[in-house]
């Protein structure tokens, strides 16, 4: 064997979960594969259980990612979990782009804002988890001045950022850090950032944690495409190439980003457990478009999604993603 090969091989191992891996050599080699550090998951990280079902394969940074399913609690989750540093690289190189937020993020920024206004008391206290450069918190302060908002980013870029520009505060540290701050929240916004929580338990207690004992509500957006993912992880099953099963190396419609695929019913399971006694679901807008028809069509579509959201209460949701909404009380 060469030392190119070997190079390659030796890459493979070390990535781990590549079997066998003389069967990956020339994937590996196409694709240039580097060294990548990453721990392997065995059992499900909500409830432990190790008989788990492998519902698809991806290639991420050179490691074979799977995502698995758990019988007993309903979790879709990656049993591959990248490193730390790596993963805080591709998010500071990443999502930079100041179009994205103050354009394309218009529409479900000024959504999530007019939730944030509806659902916070007068002079109530605002946190907005894994933030980014605080645009939608900057939403939220022009529309509600009363509103005392604090943000919280893992990157020192983005929390400077918001203080530069928006003399926001901000806390920055990652989501499970933050049980240890003296401060108590009457809404806590978790605006796409759920899925990317390795600690997935520890979440739903720091967020129960930093919630104010009255008026309390918690805003998640979420991905809703577990039924078109699912649609074409059939087709492949059923009609795919072994060698395009074997080699499979994207999830139609899954950002290999992230973590989790969540369900209505896993949620709304976390959530109860965690007290919240009143949980609705509800469709989010799409991401705008440039082009006016398009964007025409995207704000009918959300008109008839949220319809019948109504009619089949709050089971049937079309839109991409969707906003859930979870409080303890009335209040
Ligand atoms: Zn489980």
């Amino acid at each position: 064997m060469s030392s190119n090969n070997d190079h390659y091989c030796n890459i493979l191992r070390e990535n781990g979960g590549f079997y066998p891996v003389e069967k990956w050599l020339q994937f590996a080699k196409m694709h240039n594969f580097q060294k990548t550090n990453s721990i392997k998951l065995k059992n499900c990280p909500d409830c432990n259980n190790e008989r788990l079902f492998k519902f698809g394969q991806y290639i991420y940074y050179s490691n074979i990612f799977c995502i698995k399913f758990c019988p007993n609690c309903g979790l879709y989750f990656s049993d591959t979990l990248l490193d730390k540093e790596i993963i805080a690289k591709h998010f500071e190189n990443t999502y930079n782009d100041e179009l994205y937020f103050s354009k394309q993020r218009k529409d479900i920024f000024d959504h999530i804002a007019s939730l944030a206004s509806k659902y916070t008391p007068e002079n109530g206290k605002v946190l907005d988890i894994g933030g980014g450069k605080g645009h939608l918190l900057h939403k939220i302060k022009s529309a509600r001045p009363d509103i005392s908002a604090v943000l919280n980013d893992l990157s020192e870029n983005s929390c400077n950022y918001s203080f530069e520009i928006y003399a926001m505060k901000s806390i920055c540290c990652d989501m499970p850090s933050l049980q240890k701050i003296n401060s108590h929240f009457n809404t806590i916004l978790l605006i796409d950032v759920i899925y990317y929580e390795p600690k997935l338990n520890e979440m739903f207690k720091t967020i129960n944690k930093l919630l104010h004992s009255k008026q309390q509500t918690i805003i998640i957006r979420i991905p809703n495409k577990l039924r078109i993912i699912k649609f074409y992880q059939f087709l492949l099953n059923t009609f795919g190439l072994s060698k395009n099963k074997t080699f499979q190396s994207e999830i139609k419609h899954f950002n290999p980003e992230h973590i989790y695929i969540f369900t209505q019913s896993y949620i709304l399971k976390k959530l109860k457990k965690e007290g919240f006694n009143k949980v609705t679901f509800i469709p989010s807008p799409l991401l705008n478009n440039n082009k006016v028809i398009e964007s025409l069509s995207g704000n009918i579509f959300f008109w008839v999604a949220n319809v019948i959201c109504k009619l089949t209460i709050g089971r049937l949701i079309l839109t991409p993603s969707m906003v859930v909404i979870a409080k303890k009380s009335e209040g």
